[in-house]
């Protein structure tokens, strides 16, 4: 037998889970379908790992430029695993506390990939199983995602996506990143931190872009 909700929202990203919480506090019973991550592009891919990037990056350049402060800082470098490690970290932190979020303000969470079967009705693919929902009400909260253009898919090498772009290895060549809106700073942290086309540069002669944020990095 189907479980029975008031409300039953798709996609547990800022749009999704903050509804959830809200239509929880004004009394109904809700629940919240996510196949991923809760908290969705934002918490695990977008807004929090690249401000986490760009604050390295922003940390970085102020040693870089230590003396103007009155400074010394020598040898000035990085390790790009542990700068990526750290905003792994920061956004499993967030999406933790999304978790927390949906415990505390009683918000049912259903993990895998939901359908609209009908009118007030969902099915939830969860591996072989499936599990019916029934809702007096449905919200699609499913985002957005980048899409390959039919001549240059996204491969995580030469072409990449945001996602990609969060998790790189120093062995890349960035030769064209392009993603879908929002254009954003995923692909400006790597640039403040001096990458060249083939390795990481550790020297004050890699290619560096002034702009904070770039729509298409030709690299
Ligand atoms: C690199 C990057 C940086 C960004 N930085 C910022 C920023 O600084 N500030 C800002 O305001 N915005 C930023 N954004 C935009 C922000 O991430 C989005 O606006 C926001 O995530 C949209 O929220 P949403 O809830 O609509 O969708 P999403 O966050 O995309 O969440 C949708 C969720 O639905 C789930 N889902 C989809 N289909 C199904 C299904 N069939 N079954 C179950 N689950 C499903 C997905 O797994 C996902 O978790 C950034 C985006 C990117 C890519």
């Amino acid at each position: 037998m189907a479980d029975t909700f008031d409300l039953v929202i798709l996609g547990s990203g800022p749009g999704g889970y903050v509804a959830a919480i809200r239509a929880s506090q004004l009394g109904l019973k809700v629940a919240i379908v996510e196949r991923e991550r809760l908290g969705g592009i934002c918490l695990n891919w977008g807004c929090i790992p690249t401000k986490a990037l760009l604050r390295t990056s922003e940390i970085y350049h102020y040693m870089q430029n230590a003396e103007s402060y009155g400074l010394k800082a020598d040898n000035v470098g990085f390790d790009l695993a542990k700068v990526v490690d750290r905003s792994r970290k920061v956004a499993g932190q967030l999406n933790a506390g999304v978790k927390g979020l949906m415990k505390k303000n009683k918000v049912t969470v259903v993990e895998g990939v939901g359908t609209v079967t009908a009118k007030g009705k969902l099915s939830v693919k969860q591996g072989d199983k499936t599990v019916e929902l029934e809702a007096k009400n449905i919200i699609v909260a499913t985002g957005a995602r980048a899409r390959d253009l039919p001549f240059a898919k996204a491969d995580g090498e030469r072409i990449w996506t945001y996602r990609h772009a969060m998790v790189p290895t120093p062995s890349w060549m960035a030769t064209l990143f392009f993603f879908i809106s929002p254009l954003t700073p995923a692909f400006s942290w790597p640039a403040t931190l001096r990458l060249r086309s083939t390795t990481l540069a550790r020297s004050n002669d890699g290619f560096s872009f002034d702009r904070p944020y770039c729509a298409a990095c030709i690299m």
